[in-house]
Order: structure tokens, then C-alpha cells, then sequence
């Protein structure tokens, strides 16, 4: 039974209007709308809110990638002025982490200028809180962000919040997945004609194939390219994903820590799909960008240290170590988010050192150190 929020209303009549909506028109407005969008003004992140994150649970999370900051910047010969930023940055918890751990190195702080990319208003107020002893700056997206130094980029689950389009095949062509009015008049998921103008991206159509695609990821990645080579520049990205490429949907809405039918609550539930770091790889190399294969979060952390930076931390307070135990486990465990999230990285320009956390092309891919037991 779908509740009726402004969203649903507003959705109905634009239906009415205009005809059915693609799945990233949908996720747009359920996500974006200026006034009623799920990002623009509530406070999403947190054990009392609807979904909890990786920086939330452990501070070791934030920590690592304030190491593998520091690395990139060394790698990068230590500029002087580094232009730091930060896509959806929630609570502002990842980046505080990322800079006590990264104040360890001499000069880093000095050169860093902290920019973060943020459309929730409420948020960005809890960030000022988190992050003022850094002076940072706020920007709403890349299309007028011009780098005048070199960049270094992270965001964690920022990527899966991209709108994204879901197509599967039947008689041998290509059906988009979108959102029609049911004989009822409430909302409903339909197969139609593709609307979403990626076609060319797809791949050869054969039945029973299920497809999903961000439209916006070249243009991102486009951007993300542009500041990138401005100068020199390496970002870091993890996210929720899919193993390989994207065959399967994977809309999903949250709210409360429940999943829900993504068409109850418009407005009012967090909406994901998994992200295709195949893909995304393909549209990076493309636009320049060196972008090595993904690895599991797992991975990535245990070989940044993540077992080292638990026993200083349960020596330290002996008595907390189950409770840290458990939200290492949380982020490193192979059922748990280890497995499922995956790490990736691009840079500029090619002749940058490999990345720290991802294996070399020597390498066996699954470069994982001690607890593997976790
Ligand atoms: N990185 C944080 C929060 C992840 S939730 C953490 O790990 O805890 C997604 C974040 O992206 C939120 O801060 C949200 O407000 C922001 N966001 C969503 N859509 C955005 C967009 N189009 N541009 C910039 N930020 C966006």
C-alpha cells in the first residue's frame, strides 16, 4: 500500500501530464525535489535515522582513508596547496577521522583546502559543526568548481545515490523499467520503451537479460576528469556494488533501517542501486583517467591496516575491545559490508604511483592481510 506523501501526488499528476516516468526521472525527484526531496533537507544518517555508514561505525573506517590521503599527496610530491573535496559528505564524520589521522603527517594540513559538495542543507549545517577547524567551503556539484591546484577526491556512499535507469529484454529487444499509474491510479512499475537516451550503452540484448545503468556517470566522470587533470589529481570511491557488471536491478529504498517498496513513501526513504565500478572504470578511461579494478572494502582496509589500528585501539581501552571488535567486524566481515562495498580509485595523470589498497597488475588481486578470520 503506497502512503501518500506530497511526492506521490506531485508524481501522479506530472504521470497524468506527461506520461510515465524512467527510474532516474523517479529517483530524482524523490531524492532532489527542491522542496520535498529525500537529500534536501533531512538529517538521513545515523542509528536513530534510516541508514548507518561505515564512518558512523568505526572511526578506524575514516582513519585508513586519512592515510591513504596522506599517501596520494606524498605520491603526488607534497604540494603545497592541495585542493581536498568531498562528495555528500553526511555527518562530516569521515573526513574529521581522515584529518586527526592524516595531522600526523607535517605539512599535510597546511595544504590542504577542504571543499565539500553537498545538497542537504541540514547536513551541511552538521558539517560546519564537524569541520570548522578545517575552514571549509561548500559547492553544489563540479559544473562551476574550477581546479587551480592538484585535487584529491573522496566519497563513500556517494555514487549509489546517482539516478539510475533499468532496463531488461523480452522478444530480443530492450524494455525500460518505469514508473505508469496502475488501474487504481496509484504509482506502479511498468516495462515500456526505452526513454533514457543510453541505448548505445548497452550491452548486446538477450532474453531474460536484466541491465542497470547510471545516465549520469560519463558527465560525472567527465567532470571528475576535468579537475583531475587540471593539475594531477586521485580520487577514491566506495560504494555499495555490483560484482562485475550490472546485470540485475537493484533498487532498493530505506527507511527506519528497513527496506521498503521504493514507491511507498516517495520523499520519504532513502533510494540506492548498486554501483558498476566495471562501468564506471570503462567511462573513466575513456575521458583519460587511470582507473585500476575495484577492490572489496574488505580488502582495501585490512591491507591499509585495519587489524594494526584495532589492537593500538583495544590496548588502549581494553574494556571497549568487543564493542570495537564487532563494528571491525561490521566493516571487514565477508557476510557483513566487507564483500558487498568495494573501493575504487582513478587518477591523473597514468605515471602516478599505484594506489595504496589496491593490488598491482603483479599482483594477485586479492591482496589481503592478517585476520582473515574476521
Ligand atoms: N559519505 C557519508 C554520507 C553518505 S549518504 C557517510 O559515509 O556517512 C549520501 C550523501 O550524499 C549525503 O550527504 C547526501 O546529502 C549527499 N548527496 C546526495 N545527493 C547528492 C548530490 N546530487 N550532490 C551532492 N551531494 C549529494
Amino acid at each position: 500500500m503506497t502512503e501518500q506523501t506530497p511526492l506521490t501526488s506531485l508524481l501522479k499528476s506530472q504521470i497524468q501530464a506527461t506520461g510515465p516516468l524512467t527510474v532516474p526521472e523517479f529517483m530524482t525527484l524523490a531524492l532532489q525535489h527542491p522542496e520535498h526531496g529525500y537529500y534536501r533537507q533531512r538529517e538521513a544518517i545515523g542509528a536513530a535515522a534510516d541508514f548507518v555508514t561505515a564512518p558512523e561505525i568505526s572511526q578506524v573506517f575514516g582513519e585508513l582513508v586519512g592515510l591513504w590521503l596522506v599517501q596520494r599527496w606524498i605520491d603526488l610530491g607534497q604540494p603545497s596547496r592541495v585542493l581536498l573535496l568531498e562528495f555528500g559528505p553526511g555527518k562530516g564524520t569521515l573526513m574529521a577521522d581522515a584529518l586527526r589521522a592524516a595531522s600526523a603527517m607535517p605539512g599535510f594540513l597546511t595544504a590542504v583546502e577542504l571543499v565539500l559538495v553537498e545538497t542537504n542543507q541540514t547536513l551541511r549545517r552538521v558539517q560546519a559543526d564537524t569541520l570548522s577547524a578545517y575552514s571549509p567551503r561548500w559547492i553544489e556539484s563540479l559544473s562551476a568548481f574550477e581546479a587551480d591546484a592538484p585535487v584529491l577526491v573522496i566519497g563513500n556512499e556517494f555514487i549509489d545515490v546517482l539516478p539510475t535507469a533499468q532496463f531488461a529484454v523480452a522478444n530480443g529487444q530492450w524494455f525500460e523499467r518505469l514508473v505508469a499509474l496502475d488501474e487504481a491510479g496509484g504509482l506502479a512499475f511498468v516495462l515500456g520503451q526505452p526513454k533514457t537516451p543510453v541505448l548505445p550503452l548497452l550491452p548486446k540484448p538477450e532474453d531474460g537479460l536484466f541491465y542497470e545503468i547510471m545516465p549520469s556517470l560519463p558527465g560525472f566522470l567527465k567532470d571528475l576528469s576535468s579537475i583531475l587533470s587540471a593539475h594531477a589529481g586521485a580520487a577514491l570511491f566506495i560504494d555499495y556494488a555490483h560484482d562485475g557488471a550490472a546485470a540485475g536491478w537493484s533498487l532498493q529504498a530505506i527507511q527506519n533501517h528497513e527496506k521498503v517498496d521504493p514507491l511507498a513513501a516517495v520523499g520519504e526513504a532513502d533510494l540506492t542501486t548498486l554501483v558498476d565500478f566495471e562501468a564506471a572504470g570503462t567511462f573513466a578511461a575513456e575521458v583519460g583517467l587511470t582507473a585500476p579494478a575495484p577492490v572489496t572494502q574488505r580488502d582495501f582496509l585490512l591491507v591499509l591496516g585495519a587489524w594494526q589500528r584495532f589492537e593500538m585501539l583495544a590496548e588502549s581501552a581494553p574494556d571497549d575491545a568487543p564493542a570495537l571488535l564487532q563494528s571491525l567486524q561490521r566493516l571487514v566481515g565477508k557476510a557483513q559490508m566487507g564483500n558487498r562495498f568495494k573501493a575504487w580509485t582513478c587518477h591523473f595523470p597514468a605515471t602516478l604511483p599505484a594506489p595504496a589498497g589496491f593490488p598491482t597488475d603483479t599482483e594477485s588481486g586479492t591482496g589481503t592481510s592478517g585476520a582473515s578470520n574476521a
